[in-house]
């Protein structure tokens, strides 16, 4: 299944073993390739910090 990431556009494959298999074939518009998922933690930590 070729799944669109919904932040930067890259597309990938995923197949039955991706974790998240069943929940894209659902809804394939909730994707985030690992960069921005790498990139939203990374963000939400900063935010975390600053809050304290
Ligand atoms: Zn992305």
């Amino acid at each position: 299944m070729e799944v669109k990431c919904i932040i930067c556009g890259r597309k990938e494959i995923i197949t039955k073993v991706h974790k998240d298999y069943r929940k894209l074939a659902r809804n394939q518009t909730v994707f985030t390739c690992e960069i921005c998922r790498e990139k939203i933690k990374f963000e939400a930590n900063k935010l975390q910090k600053k809050s304290r």
